[in-house]
């Protein structure tokens, strides 16, 4: 029986996987529950799926038992396949009449080369569907207590990538107006470079106290939160061996974590009713 079976999958007019066609969907953090019902349909339906290093083995378990798992990502040190390779596979499979599923972490359009893929595929003539997933840098942050906007905090947010393809800090990013602007920053791909982007960062005005929170695997049963400052957390990450895949966070949101720690709230932590001291001012007032 697929996981959206018969009566649920026709009351949700769910699509049916066309062979011949790539779909390429996000799979969100990691927890298989943030699954899209679209995406599970697809799984059902997949000939082949072609997945990344950050999809997790356990949303590839709700796959049809008689698809094809292919993995295209950085394996045992070697190199990842280069993303022209992968296109190319993802064209000659759909060639072959398979229903090519294109599993990735989180949500393909979101620093996830979704879109390169999908324009080879246009090249090609290669018919394709988008299914968006949840993203690490929201859905990630919301499994360690932190929104990505609060009215009280920011009316803004800025997704960073701290990573270019060659590997070095992007350059080409107007870092001192993201210091300026955005009150509220959130960092993919971030750990290697991040005593570079912190001190671009307080160099262009962000205070050094800053709150700041790293969140190792989001979403999955091993998720770690690193509660920091911009100016301590080079100095914490090395102190706590914390590794990727990362996904960092910052700004004033942080400090509802006291509050809105919803797992930890689940292992027994007393959640605070005020995190940002706003009974004070407005007793005050
Ligand atoms: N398309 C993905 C992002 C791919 S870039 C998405 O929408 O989420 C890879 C980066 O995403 C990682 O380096 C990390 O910063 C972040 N990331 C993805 N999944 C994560 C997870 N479960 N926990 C923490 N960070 C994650």
């Amino acid at each position: 029986m697929p996981p959206v079976a018969g009566a649920a999958a026709s009351r949700l007019a769910l699509p049916t996987f066309e062979p011949g066609w790539v779909w390429l969907v996000g799979a969100g953090p990691g927890d298989p529950g943030l699954l899209t019902l679209h995406a599970l349909h697809a799984l059902a339906q997949a000939d082949i799926v072609v997945y990344d290093a950050l999809v997790d083995e356990t949303v590839l378990t709700f796959a049809n038992p008689r698809a094809r798992l292919e993995y295209a990502g950085k394996r045992g040190g070697k190199p990842s396949p280069r993303q022209r390779d992968i296109s190319a596979k993802l064209v000659e499979l759909a060639g072959q009449g398979l229903r090519v599923l294109r599993l990735k972490g989180g949500d393909p359009f979101v620093f996830g080369r979704g879109g390169e893929e999908a324009l080879a595929l246009v090249d090609a003539g290669i018919p394709f569907r988008i299914i968006p997933g949840v993203t690490a840098g929201i859905g990630g942050l919301g499994y360690a207590g932190i929104p990505v906007t609060h009215r009280d905090v920011n009316h803004a947010v800025t997704f960073v990538t701290g990573h270019m393809a060659g590997g070095a800090v992007p350059e080409n990013l107007d870092w001192p107006s993201i210091a300026k602007g955005s009150p509220v920053i959130v960092l993919y791909m971030a750990l290697s470079h991040l005593g570079a982007i912190t001190d671009i960062l307080m160099a262009n005005g962000r205070d050094p106290n800053e709150p700041m929170a790293l969140v190792r695997n989001a979403s999955l049963k091993d998720q770690q939160v690193l509660e920091t400052t911009l100016a301590r957390a080079v100095a914490d990450v090395a102190a706590a061996d914390f590794k990727a895949p990362a996904i960092i966070v910052i700004g004033d949101v942080v400090r509802l974590r006291a509050s809105l720690d919803w797992l930890g709230a689940l292992e027994g932590r007393i959640l605070q009713s005020d995190p940002l001291g706003n009974r004070a001012v407005k007793d005050a007032g």
